[in-house]
């Protein structure tokens, strides 16, 4: 991998890092989702970063994808297990990191898990490593807490302004590739205490340009492609930013414009993904860079 690369990736990690750090300052019970995740990303762009995807707030069966909307009056319950997942990229150059906060103290093991999982599978990650044995290093570190990985679920190359980009990282013995030095792979263990998979749920508050072409039927939906068209036109975006993007969009209009754009394939949306059996899930997650004899974390691991 060229120099300059390297180092936007690292960068891009140490801004993540960062964000982390706010988020554990800043979460607590009785805080409102929305305001947090603002925080959040306001904090990337201030660090000089540039935000990949929303700040994911997935709280307890939700595993993933939970992004609040611009209205949302959700606040951190005093018993919550909230996944903090954000994504800062530096020219495209992805930093993918997650961890997990259990504010009443009683998911330790829960949270243990999926940080433990994580950081076996970086010390392992090298050059010649199929990533199925990663995938069950991963899921024998989860079970024998009395544990389950989320079998459908897993980690995922990233490549510049490009999320999931190929090849998944496994999370239960499974898949076949080989890492090579240069590759760049998200990992990101779940660990739940409920079925093993997830399910796809109703909300859906993230969404990707799919298409550009769209001959839109309404003004708003045309106004609304556009913007996403200039700012998103390649990594995952919230529906909050459009409607701070275009406050004279009343609420209503902005629905009916995503469900045109949706209905016409224009948007990907991503439901939120919550656990089959409604069982509490943590997540850990880095970045890492295949390095000729190893791997360099982007994020450090937070045990
Ligand atoms: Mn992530
Ligand atoms: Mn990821």
């Amino acid at each position: 991998m060229e120099k300059e690369i390297y180092d936007k990736y690292v960068k891009a990690g140490q801004i993540a890092s960062q964000v982390q750090e706010l988020a554990m300052k800043n979460a607590k019970p009785g805080k409102k989702l929305l305001e947090l995740a603002d925080e959040l990303e306001k904090k990337t762009i201030e660090l000089g970063g540039e935000i990949a995807f929303p700040a994911n707030l997935s709280r307890n069966h939700e595993a993933a994808h939970y992004t609040p909307s611009f209205n949302d009056e959700l606040t951190i319950g005093e018993k919550d297990v909230l996944k903090v997942d954000v994504g800062v990229h530096v020219d495209g150059y992805i930093a993918d990191c997650a961890f997990t906060l259990d504010f009443s103290g009683e998911h330790g093991k829960l949270v243990e898990a999926s940080a433990a999982a994580l950081q076996t599978a970086v010390s392992m990650a090298k050059p010649g490593v199929n990533v199925r044995s990663i995938g069950k290093a991963i899921e024998t570190e989860i079970m024998k807490r009395g544990l389950k990985p989320i079998s459908n679920l897993s980690g995922h190359r990233v490549e510049q302004f490009f999320l999931h980009a190929g090849e998944n990282m496994p999370n239960v013995e499974s898949g076949n590739y080989v890492l090579q030095e240069g590759d760049t792979f998200a990992i990101e263990p779940f660990a739940t205490n409920g079925y093993g998979e997830i399910v796809e749920g109703g909300d859906v508050e993230i969404f990707m340009l799919a298409s550009h072409h769209l001959r839109a039927r309404m003004p708003s939906t045309r106004k609304v492609l556009e913007v996403i068209v200039e700012k998103y036109p390649e990594l995952p975006f919230a529906k909050r930013w459009l409607h701070n993007a275009l406050p004279e969009v009343a609420e209503f209009s902005m629905n009916a414009a995503f469900r045109e754009l949706q209905l016409n394939g224009v948007l990907h949306p991503y439901p939120v993904l919550v656990e089959k059996a409604k069982g509490l899930v943590s997540q850990a997650e880095t970045t890492i860079i295949v390095t000729e004899d190893g791997c360099v974390p982007t994020v450090p691991v937070r045990l």
